[in-house]
């Protein structure tokens, strides 16, 4: 079936007895048995949900996997994968990590007996450099948060493969809309459902999902035992999301290229990373393991108060942390999604006081320059 098609409808016809198109929220803890030692399907709402279940197969069909784990947020869902790991496993990542993960690995992982090193993912050789007898997987986000570093994925499953590893991707930025990389050769793919698969910033949510089913054997007993899983309403919330979510992010990715166009012209804006330009390095990868680019646009201005001139200044966007919803938000991703990470490390990543980072959404884009606009000046 065709994506749109399977966003609207699911991987599974909604057969509710009653006919209602809205899939039901099955607001129930617990399930009662039709005899002994028989189950409806259903026992206990943190193993199974009828409402969860319904998404999961929806964001399973979309990726191209074979299972799909709904979790409260997405770091859950990335604390759950962690749990594949144990002391002594080395793992390799991506250099430039929203900076929640860069949070979970140094000071929930590492104390775990995990070790990593932190490399930018889009230069194999350094990638593979780093490969040894404990390494157990390769953490890949691309595009990146906030620098917008793009990585092959293709090269980086194709490395992991020689040497037995695992391949997550954090396809959060760019969705299965634009990019599939479970069909690249990850073995796993890690959301945040809060951002666009969700897409109106109303909920928190997060994803696993793989085309293995030994993973998802493994994921599924981690998400059984650990337990932070998806309540009813939320999941229903992202269903009803993720309907939209092919002319959210058809419209989004229209905003912001003109967005990123119109940011280039600007005397006060020094550098923009949008990858949709043509000038952007992960640009031709881009265009060969993508179908689009996204709304995700970083830009660095001139000096420290222009960039606090432009988050008190907006008036139709507005400032905020989170990304992926129809509402045009900026961050300074120094002072919020990237405050925890060490001073130098996130200088020498390009995260200045300069640097601001906008999720482009759906209203009109001529309204939203006018706002950046009178905001710069
Ligand atoms: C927001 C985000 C996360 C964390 O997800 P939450 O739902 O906020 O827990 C992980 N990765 C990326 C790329 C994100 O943008």
């Amino acid at each position: 079936m065709d994506f749109n098609t399977l966003c609207i409808h699911g991987a599974e016809n909604n057969t509710h007895s009653t006919g209602a198109i809205s899939v039901p929220i099955y607001q129930s803890a617990t399930f009662a048995h039709p005899g002994v030692g028989q189950s409806s399907g259903y026992d206990y709402s943190r193993l199974q949900n009828p409402t969860r279940e319904y998404l999961e197969k929806c964001v399973a069909a979309l990726e191209r996997g074979v299972d799909a784990l709904a979790f409260s947020t997405g770091m859950a869902a990335i604390t759950a994968f962690m749990e594949l790991f144990s002391i002594g496993d080395h793992i390799i990542a991506s250099g430039d990590l929203y900076g929640g993960t860069v949070r979970l690995f140094e000071n929930i992982s590492r104390k775990n007996g995990l070790t990593f090193d932190f490399v930018d993912t889009s230069d194999i050789e350094g990638v593979k450099a780093l490969i040894r007898l404990e390494t157990k997987a390769i953490f890949v986000e691309t595009p990146t948060n906030p620098m917008m570093q793009v990585t092959d994925i293709k090269a980086v499953a194709e490395l992991a493969k020689a040497h037995n590893l695992l391949v997550a991707v954090d396809n959060t930025f760019l969705t299965p809309f634009y990019q599939l990389p479970l069909t690249l050769g990850a073995d796993i793919v890690i959301h945040s459902g809060t951002k666009y698969l969700s897409g109106h910033n109303d909920t928190l949510a997060g994803f696993l999902v793989t085309n293995r089913e030994d993973l998802s054997e493994k994921l599924r007993y981690i998400y059984k035992t650990t337990g932070a899983c998806l309540s009813p309403f939320d999941s229903w919330l992202l269903i009803r999301g993720i309907k939209t979510l092919s002319l959210r992010m058809e419209r989004q990715q229209e905003n912001a290229l003109k967005i990123a166009e119109w940011l280039t012209t600007q005397e006060k804006v020094r550098k923009v990373f949008y990858i949709g330009l043509k000038n952007h390095p992960g640009y031709e990868i881009s265009t060969r393991q993508a179908t689009g680019f996204g709304s995700m646009i970083s830009f660095e201005v001139d000096t420290e108060s222009t960039a606090k001139q432009i988050l008190e200044g907006i008036q139709v966007i507005l400032y905020a942390e989170s990304l992926g919803g129809v509402e045009t938000l900026i961050t300074y991703p120094m002072l919020q999604t990237h405050a925890d990470v060490p001073e130098e490390e996130r200088l020498s990543r390009g995260i200045n006081n300069c640097l601001l980072r906008m999720s482009v959404g759906i209203e009109n884009v001529d309204d939203l320059i006018a706002d950046l606009k009178q905001a710069l000046q």
